[in-house]
C-alpha cells in the first residue's frame, strides 16, 4: 500500500483533494469507507482529542488498519486538532498517519517554537507520519453556532505562512482563508454558505509551498470549494456536516420502527445518510460530477 504522502502527492498532480471526515463511532466509519469505496477514492477519517478519547487511540488505529489490510484500499488516520505534545506522540505510537499539532489559539512565535519541537518528536516515533501545522483563527468547536464569530483579523497571509512552513518543517499547514468550523444553523438548511478567499489561498500555496488542508468545510459554497482544491488545497475536512446527517438518520431510523431494538436494524439509516453527504462531498472534491448537491 502507498502511503498518504503518495496519495497526496497524486491528488496534488491531478488538481483533486483527500475528502477527510471526523467520526466519533463505527457507524460514521462505515459510513465513510462505503462512499469511499463506492467512489474508488482515497480516503481519510479523523479525530479529535475528544473523539479520541471516546473511541479509543489505539482502537480506532487498530480498526482502521484492519480495513485498509482486508480490502487494500487507501483509508487513512489523520489525530485531528491535537494540542499537547503528549497527545501527539500518543497518536503516532498507535499508527496514525498524520497529525495535526493545533497551537493556533499562542501568539505566532509560541506557536512556531512548539510546533517545531513537536514534529521533531513525533517524527522521532514514526518518520513516515505526516505532521500539519495551524495558523490564524478559525473559530472552535464542529457543531451549529447561532452567531457567527469575527474571524477577519485571524486571516493567514502568505508571508506568515511561508515563515511557519520554513521554521517549524511541517508538511502539511492550515491556514486560514474564510473557512470556519461549525455551522451557522441558516448553512444547515443551506440558505447561506461559507465563502473563501481564493486569491489568499493561491498567495499561500504559492508562498509556502506545502500541502494545504481546508478545515471547516461544512456548509462551503461548492464552486467555491473547487476553485479553492483548483488554488492548492489538497486535504477538506468535513465533520459537522455529518454530525447533522448522523443525528438526521438516528431519527428516521427511531421512528421508521418505533419499537425495533435491535442495532444492526436501526442502524443502517444512520449508515445511509452519511454516507450520501460523504459521497456528494467526495465526488465534488475528486473532480466528479455532483448528482445533487448537499
Ligand atoms: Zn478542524
Amino acid at each position: 500500500m502507498r502511503c498518504l504522502r503518495d496519495f497526496l502527492q497524486t491528488a496534488q498532480q491531478s488538481g483533486v483533494a483527500i475528502g477527510h471526515f471526523n467520526i466519533s463511532d463505527l457507524v460514521l466509519v462505515k459510513a465513510v469507507f462505503a462512499a469511499a469505496r463506492e467512489l474508488n477514492v482515497p480516503v481519510l477519517v479523523g479525530l479529535s482529542e475528544g473523539e479520541r478519547e471516546f473511541v479509543g487511540t489505539r482502537q480506532i488505529a487498530a480498526f482502521v488498519r484492519s480495513l485498509r489490510e482486508e480490502f487494500d484500499f487507501p483509508i487513512f488516520l489523520n489525530a485531528d486538532h491535537t494540542h499537547s505534545l503528549a497527545k501527539g506522540i500518543e497518536a503516532a505510537k498507535a499508527g496514525f498517519d498524520s497529525i495535526v499539532f493545533d497551537l493556533s489559539a499562542l501568539p505566532i512565535e509560541e506557536n512556531v517554537r512548539q510546533t517545531k519541537q513537536a514534529v521533531e518528536a513525533m517524527k522521532a516515533v514514526n518518520p513516515s507520519v505526516l505532521v500539519e501545522g495551524e495558523i490564524g483563527d478559525i473559530g472552535t468547536g464542529s457543531e451549529i453556532h447561532e452567531s457567527s464569530p469575527d474571524l477577519s483579523k485571524g486571516l493567514s497571509t502568505p508571508e506568515e505562512a511561508k515563515q511557519f512552513v520554513e521554521s517549524t518543517r511541517v508538511d502539511i499547514l492550515a491556514p486560514a482563508v474564510g473557512n470556519m468550523h461549525g455551522m451557522l444553523r441558516s448553512m444547515v438548511g443551506g440558505e447561506t454558505k461559507k465563502r473563501l478567499d481564493i486569491e489568499r489561498i493561491a498567495g499561500i500555496k504559492r508562498a509556502a509551498r506545502a500541502f494545504l488542508t481546508l478545515h471547516g468545510g461544512s456548509g462551503t459554497d461548492d464552486e467555491d470549494l473547487r476553485k479553492a482544491i483548483a488554488a492548492g488545497i489538497n486535504i477538506v475536512h468535513i465533520n459537522t456536516e455529518l454530525r447533522v446527517a448522523w443525528r438526521h438518520g438516528l431519527e428516521h431510523g427511531l421512528a421508521k420502527q418505533p419499537d425495533e431494538v435491535v442495532p444492526y436494524k436501526i442502524l443502517p439509516s444512520v449508515v445511509d445518510s452519511v454516507k450520501q453527504v460523504v459521497g456528494s462531498r467526495l465526488q465534488l472534491f475528486n473532480g466528479r460530477h455532483v448528482a445533487h448537491g448537499t
